[in-house]
């Protein structure tokens, strides 16, 4: 008789969640099938079937909770209540490939530097945004020619990897909770802007904010948008360590997208300390991993890595060779030349304190043989 009535709500449990393989494996792996456990009808089931084929649950029963299983699934968000849609088709994932379009949509960003201070800065060599929560990020817009009227400019998070990709970016439950603000569930805020607007998609729940594309002042190239992030990148119960992206669009009034740019986001509480660590890990990297000895590391300058490759290569075989690159608009150029000034400077550097092993200075200290890709002197030792 026992066995019986089991036996029923567990075929009711199943009937529920028919045709989803995935349930059952989960299912196998959260309850030790004694089929004492398995729950009756009266057992609550709180489920939210995510894009990935999983499904965050929460099973209420006592006896269930008592055999232990994985605590994950205690990790809930508040909000996370059984919504009739079903798992969003993949083109609702947003894109996050950069189209300057036919406007030449671009982003610019303020050099801040990595002073321990800076409560925003922006790597261009991860195309990175490291800033504090809440604090205002300034992002400037440039077009070069004119958007149609009642163009917009939207903000958009998405997470960075595509395991999480499908998972809606929203503010942390305890970050949410102490806030008032109507949008208060959003992680981009525009600041300084009235016209800001939020949006919430009802098919995808992605969240994002627009301004109305404003011409730039008289005697100004661009428009500078304040952005800023409500919560930090390792909020429990919100992006919880997952690196994100904000997708910027240039649209029209009617949402046709004229442009996009993307850019990774960290909200940390040390933006200056943590670009500077990223930027110079990534150095490494991309220099091989062959390096084994321990070097005392002197840190990398900012921006030396930038056009490091081009830079480098020359600097090591031609290095009496005098080039000329022509370079368009002046900020690019004046980017290129401090770091032409700080090779030079090193180089000069490196002439004087350098022993038998390189002849000549490399950029970047202390990582001369690391550099040398096609080098046939550099096994001197
Ligand atoms: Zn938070």
């Amino acid at each position: 008789m026992m066995e019986g009535q089991d036996f029923d709500s567990l075929q009711l449990s199943q009937n529920l969640n028919l045709s989803q393989d995935s349930f059952r494996e989960l299912w196998e792996t959260v309850v030790t099938p004694s089929i004492s456990t398995i729950p009756t009808a009266t057992d609550t089931i709180i489920g939210e079937w995510k894009n990935d084929g999983q499904m965050d649950m929460l099973l209420i029963n006592d006896q269930v909770l008592a055999e232990g299983f994985d605590e994950n699934l205690f990790e809930l968000p508040l909000e996370t209540v059984p919504k009739d849609g079903v798992t969003p088709p993949s083109s609702t994932v947003p894109v996050t490939t950069d189209y300057p379009g036919e406007y030449g949509f671009q982003l610019r960003f303020q050099k801040s530097g990595t002073a321990k201070s800076v409560t925003s800065t922006f790597s261009e060599l991860l195309n990175k945004l490291y800033c504090q929560l809440a604090k205002t990020s300034p992002v400037e817009v440039l077009v070069s020619k004119k958007p149609p009227q009642g163009a917009v400019l939207r903000a958009t998070a998405v997470y960075k990897k595509t395991e999480h990709v499908a998972d809606v970016v929203r503010r942390c439950p305890h970050h949410q909770n102490e806030d008032s603000a109507e949008h208060r569930s959003h992680l981009i805020r525009v600041e300084g802007n009235q016209r800001a607007q939020y949006f919430e998609d009802p098919h995808t729940q992605r969240q994002s904010v627009t301004v109305p594309y404003e011409p730039p002042q008289l005697g100004s190239e661009m428009t500078t948008i304040l952005l800023s992030f409500m919560c930090n990148s390792s909020c429990m119960g919100g992006m919880n360590r997952r690196p994100i992206l904000t997708i910027l669009t240039i649209e029209t009034p009617e949402g046709e997208v004229l442009g996009r740019r993307c850019f990774e986001v960290r909200v940390c509480a040390c933006p200056g300390r943590d670009r500077k660590t990223e930027e110079e890990n990534s150095t490494k990297t991309q220099n091989g991993t062959k390096q084994t000895k321990k070097r005392k590391s002197a840190p990398v300058p900012d921006t030396a890595s930038v056009k490091k490759s081009k830079s480098a290569s020359s600097a090591e075989e031609e290095d009496k060779d005098v080039f000329v690159l022509h370079v368009r608009g002046r900020d690019r150029f004046e980017m290129l030349k401090k770091i032409n000034d700080g090779l030079e400077l090193l180089d000069k550097e490196n002439k004087t304190k350098s022993k038998a092993s390189t002849k000549h200075g490399v950029p970047v200290p202390c990582s001369g043989k690391r550099l040398l890709q096609r080098g046939d002197r550099s096994d001197s030792d």
